[in-house]
């Protein structure tokens, strides 16, 4: 029966995802006004509103206009759906079925607003990344609470610095204008700091930059091109001067995370810039790191597997399509999915394939 339940929640779940991956990207609100056949605004009755049911009685067209209904409704809300059956599958009625519940409706939503319009609102990734460390420190579920907030930053971090080298190459190594008061600039900054003093204060040096270019209206900060060079030296040289290479890695990250999600929260509560202001709307951009810094609060170190299955996913689907500008949020989201569930398992006959 538990399934079964499942299996209908979350068709009542995909149901509602449906208006909220179509009104959040607006600013609508998701509660009111009542749905409307998009094609004729004819307000939609509960019977047309039936997950999946309608849309196959009413044979995929409006009641009232007969114009086509997109199959994309029926197909949230049976994914959802069967997402739930799954989860139920992997526990029994708790508050930690529950709770994968929301974990899989938010990345469901994230990957078809990510699909429509190349983002990932902050108040989704934020949302899944805070309810992630609630969840562990409350229940430990599914990770304890150091595990799930060193999983967030590092992972985080990796992706972040990953950003930093891939558009330090694109753009063949020229600097850009470091952003006021806090941007990628500090994030490479806290990595380097993180990689020679520690993550404390590595972090502690870059919000002390932040805190001056917020002062100064100026950007004060070190450049790109110093910080992302010296990055891998300090890394090579760490077991030189008594570091061990480990530690190293893990200060880095663990820094440059820390930046990335605390910069992320500042630009996602700025307020919108006035017009003729010449600051960057999508100020740090950074929507794929946020979204792995919350896969990490909900996977721990296992989100860097979801990384590697996402990476893998999207490079696939980019071959077989010649795609060139692909969403990487819904290959992340299925990465992060498929950790959720079989993570450990895949690792372990990883390892044992390797003969370990
Ligand atoms: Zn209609």
């Amino acid at each position: 029966m538990w399934p079964f339940f499942a299996l209908l929640l979350g068709l009542v779940v995909g149901s509602f995802l449906n208006v909220v991956i179509h009104r959040l990207p607006k600013g609508e609100s998701i509660v009111f006004p009542p749905s409307r056949c998009p094609a004729c605004g004819h307000r939609l009755a509960p019977w047309d509103l039936v997950p999946v049911f309608s849309y196959l009685a009413l044979r995929g067209r409006c009641r009232y206009c007969h114009s086509p209904i997109s199959p994309r409704y029926p197909l949230v809300e049976a994914l959802t759906g069967l997402l739930f059956a799954l989860a139920a599958l992997f526990y029994p009625p708790s508050p930690q079925a529950f709770l994968t519940f929301a974990f899989l409706a938010l990345l469901v939503a994230l990957s078809f607003i990510d699909l429509d319009t190349l983002e990932l609102p902050d108040s989704l990734t934020y949302g899944l990344l805070f309810l992630g460390l609630l969840s562990a420190y409350l229940l430990s579920f599914p990770r304890p609470f150091a595990e799930a907030l060193d999983g967030a930053l590092i992972a985080a971090g990796v992706l972040g610095l990953v950003a930093g080298y891939g558009g330090l190459f694109l753009r063949r190594f020229r600097e850009t204008r470091a952003e006021v008061p806090v941007g990628p600039h500090q994030v490479h900054m806290a990595a380097l700091f993180g990689a020679l003093l520690g993550p404390g204060v590595g972090m502690a040096l870059a919000f002390l930059t932040w805190a001056l270019s917020g002062r100064t209206g100026k950007p004060v900060v070190l450049p790109d091109r110093i910080t992302l060079p010296l990055l891998p030296l300090a890394w090579i040289l760490a077991p030189y001067l008594g570091a061990d290479l480990l530690s190293t890695l893990k200060g880095s990250f663990l820094a440059a995370g820390g930046l990335a999600l605390a910069g992320g929260l500042y630009w996602a509560f700025k307020p919108i810039h006035e017009e003729g202001e010449e600051t960057d709307p999508v100020a740090m951009g950074y929507g794929d790191v946020k979204l792995l810094g919350a896969l990490g609060a909900w996977l721990g170190l296992y989100s860097l597997l979801a990384l590697f299955l996402g990476v893998f996913a999207g490079a696939l689907v980019g071959l077989a399509f010649r795609q060139r500008k692909i969403p990487f949020g819904p290959y992340l989201a299925l990465g992060g999915g498929v950790t959720f569930f079989f993570g450990e398992t895949l690792w372990r006959a990883y390892l044992a394939w390797l003969g370990l």
